[in-house]
């Protein structure tokens, strides 16, 4: 029968004792300690984390000019401070609409000329960092980049927001040492965004993880803010999360608004149209109506 030698067993030991001491300090720049101030992150006149709820809406995709003008002009009246919408987007199928690249980001800033919202936009790969970077004011990376190493550490080159989504497999710690290749790479300007873990029912696109949202920002510094749209994959779940998200902490949140939903490229399932942001911005921070 085979036996682990003592010579092994000592093997085991050192490996171990290697490993512990890397792993009981690991968030040397992301992690919060006792006392130390939160971060908070501006994205043009907007603060991240400074004690006021912040709400980026907008389109999953930049699909014209027009359609994200009239949503950045009804989101803005809503409330929103932030403008969302995709330009590279990472689809499940590579025959799915895939965002019109530059002239999306093209739009974006046009419409932020007109609108005055600063604009988030996700980089998809190292190649487009500088185009995206010249466009918006905050740079997302998406859940199924959130630990492309190589776009993190350029990310940590730049000096602009990022807003770093959490993988919908990842654990809270392995979302931390992500946002802590930006922060070593000398850019803190990151905020976090929870947009729900892979679970197990079909009804539901993902799961939004509250506990995993409040003990991100507990254990981190940096803003955390909250996805409804991607976490649930359902318009009407969207306002029960979103007051969810706000009553365990969350710094802000992120939602999809479409003109018209039914017919939008991509998301539409998971996307308000104008009159239910309005409602439910109504609902959040005036108090009326209740979750719809
Ligand atoms: C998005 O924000 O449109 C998006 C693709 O999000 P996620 O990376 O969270 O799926
Ligand atoms: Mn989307």
């Amino acid at each position: 029968m085979h036996s682990l030698s003592a010579e092994a067993d000592t093997k085991v030991l050192a490996t171990k004792e290697r490993i512990q001491p890397k792993f009981s300090t690991p968030l040397k720049v992301t992690g919060s300690t006792p006392g130390s101030e939160r971060s908070v992150v501006c994205i043009g006149t907007v603060e991240i984390g400074a004690g006021q709820p912040v709400v980026i809406a907008g389109p999953c995709s930049v699909e014209s000019y027009e359609q994200t003008l009239a949503t950045a002009e009804a989101v803005k009246s809503a409330g929103a401070v932030i403008l969302r919408g995709g330009a590279y987007k990472p689809r499940t199928s590579p025959y799915d609409f895939q965002g019109l690249g530059v002239e999306a980001l093209e739009i974006m800033a046009r419409v932020r000329e007109t609108t005055g919202l600063p604009v988030v936009s996700e980089v998809l790969s190292t190649d487009d960092i500088d185009v995206v970077a010249e466009h918006v004011d905050m740079l997302q990376v998406g859940a199924r980049n959130m630990q492309n190493f190589a776009l993190l550490r350029r990310l940590g080159q730049l000096r602009k927001p990022i807003l770093l989504k959490r993988s919908p497999a990842a654990t809270v710690k392995e979302w931390l040492l992500a946002a802590e290749y930006l922060l070593a790479g000398g850019n803190s300007q990151v905020v976090l965004c929870e947009r729900g873990i892979r679970s197990y029912d079909p009804e539901l696109r993902n799961t939004l993880d509250l506990a995993g949202m409040a003990l991100a920002r507990q254990l981190s510094h940096l803003p955390v803010i909250a996805d409804p749209s991607h976490a649930t994959g359902r318009r009407d779940l969207i306002p029960a999360m979103s007051r969810a998200a706000f009553a365990a902490g969350a710094d802000g949140l992120m939602v999809e608004v479409h003109p018209d939903p039914a017919n939008a490229l991509s998301d539409g399932m998971q996307s308000l149209d104008f009159p239910g942001f309005s409602n439910m911005m109504d609902m959040l921070f005036r108090g009326v109506g209740h979750n719809s």
